[in-house]
């Protein structure tokens, strides 16, 4: 059977390969992350880890953020030794390891060496796979990519329903069980993405820039001194007493910022780089630092969020109560009822509405949605009273409206902005955005105990606000730059 005649949606049928394998890998990313906060926090008598909730926010952040973060080095691994294609196969793998060795119910050493798994997976998978979907298209005309891209996201967010089965699983059942689910859920994707594998036309099969024999001692070189560096460094952490979770966090979280900063720097000042490439990659930074600042908001879901669905909402509906990691679905049911509107306004409005506009649009409605969130923590008198379940859609529905408007705009930004001589490693920079505000908001998170939660979110909420109005100020600045919406230049100046 020729893989040309059948299609999926219009699209070539590797496109349903890269979908499938992607919603299956968000599946067990989502479902743990529904639930992973609420079994840190859980008492061992509710065979949970019994950790300060501080330390398990913070935990949760800088594990998420770890898993965008290593997007750069798997970007790098599939380019010079992998190939895409293997790569995919192997974080698929070792990912599945990561959510197996969480279904065991030994204590905190399995979970933490399946989140260590899982982090390195998806460094693997995840940015090679959105790189497939792209090269799938080599060639073709932007319209079509475009729209695959958008499908894909639509197969993300299946995926990440996850938590009606993981979050009941874990929460109703057994913890272990629910991530047992991710761990199966992991282990179709693969299957599938090997079945559907000759589907993918030889995309990804070789690396872009294979390292020669000479690069190669040089790569195993430093990574033996990095390795044995950090060796080092949690042996003295070790046995001076500093290696604490809490010590652990913190410095994965100066990691997560250092690194995109020195990125940053480093390409600013590489001779590859043209002086027209640097004046839009200083755009860039701009709208990186409005990304990197929406995750910090956005992905407190998972955590505070999600801890005040446990502790504050009316979570029974019909003489039901329903698991608190059920509310983590709210945002990808509301992306896949939007993102096609989404997608049609995009096109309708045209070039009218610049990317500056879109992010800081979306800062703004994250910002609202905590303000939301303040005032939802005031009507529930200090803890004592449970709130509707419609406060919580009403934040999510504002912080997917400002998904929508800047993260699959996101990453054609980044291509568009990159100097050439690092376009390949665009797609782990972008990333970069989430890690760092995933690592920073799981930081930040620690002071909700300490301000309570009305102040806690107000003030988080009109900083994000206030930040999406001081991006508006510089639309037009950006506009030209990025050379958005030149035909109209004319008639509106
Ligand atoms: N929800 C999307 C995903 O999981 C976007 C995540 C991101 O870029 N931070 O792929």
């Amino acid at each position: 059977r020729a893989s040309g005649g059948r299609t999926f949606f219009g699209h070539p049928w590797g496109l349903a390969t890269l979908f499938f394998t992607e919603m299956w890998e968000r599946f067990s990313f989502y479902g743990l992350r529904a639930i992973l906060v609420l079994f840190l926090i859980a008492p061992p008598s509710e065979s949970g880890l019994g950790m300060a909730e501080g330390t398990a926010k913070a935990l949760l952040g800088v594990y998420m953020s770890m898993v965008y973060f290593v997007a750069l080095p798997g970007g790098w691994v599939a380019d010079r030794i992998l190939g895409a294609r293997r790569a995919v196969l192997l974080g698929g793998f070792v990912i599945m390891l990561g959510h197996l060795a969480m279904a065991i119910p030994g204590g905190a050493g399995f979970v933490y060496l399946g989140l260590v798994l899982i982090i390195l997976g998806t460094g693997l998978l995840k940015p090679n796979i959105s790189t497939m979907v792209g090269k799938l298209y080599a060639g073709e005309d932007d319209a079509r990519r475009d729209s695959a891209f958008s499908l894909f996201y639509m197969g993300i967010n299946i995926g990440s329903l996850a938590p009606f089965v993981v979050g009941y699983l874990g929460q109703d059942v057994n913890w272990h069980l629910g991530f047992g689910a991710a761990a199966v859920g992991m282990a179709v994707g693969l299957v599938q993405y090997v079945l559907g594998g000759r589907h993918l036309r030889g995309v990804g099969d070789q690396p872009g820039h294979r390292l020669t024999p000479a690069e190669r001692a040089r790569f195993l070189k430093i990574t033996g001194a990095v390795v044995a560096a950090a060796l080092v460094v949690v042996a003295v952490a070790a046995a001076t007493g500093h290696l604490t979770v809490d010590g652990v966090t913190v410095a994965l979280t100066v990691l997560a910022i250092a690194v995109p900063v020195g990125y940053f720097g480093y390409m600013f000042r590489s001779h590859e780089v043209s002086a027209g490439e640097r004046v839009k990659l200083r755009a860039y930074a701009w709208l990186f630092l409005a990304a990197a600042l929406f995750w910090m908001i956005f992905d407190q879901a998972a955590g505070p969020l999600n801890i005040f669905a446990q502790d504050n909402v009316d979570l029974n509906v019909l003489g039901w109560h329903m698991p608190a990691s059920w509310t983590q679905n709210i945002n990808p049911i509301i992306v896949i009822c939007f993102s096609a509107v989404f997608a049609w306004l995009w096109l309708r409005l045209g070039d009218r509405v610049s990317t500056g506009l879109k992010f800081g649009f979306a800062l703004i409605m994250s910002g609202l949605s905590f303000v939301l969130m303040s005032v939802a923590s005031h009507a529930t008198h200090g803890g004592t009273v449970k709130v509707s379940l419609l406060w919580l859609i009403a934040v999510y529905l504002l912080q997917t409206l400002g998904e929508l408007s800047l993260s699959p705009v996101g990453l054609s930004v980044t291509t568009r902005l990159a100097p050439t001589a690092f376009a390949s490693q665009m797609m782990g920079v972008w990333f970069l955005a989430t890690a760092a505000g995933d690592a920073v908001g799981g930081q930040v998170a620690r002071l909700q105990h300490r301000f309570g939660d009305v102040r806690y979110f107000l003030v988080l909420g009109l900083f994000s606000v206030a930040a999406g109005l001081v991006l508006f100020l510089f639309v037009r600045a950006l506009r030209r730059i990025m050379g958005e919406g030149e035909e109209l230049a004319p008639s509106r100046t």
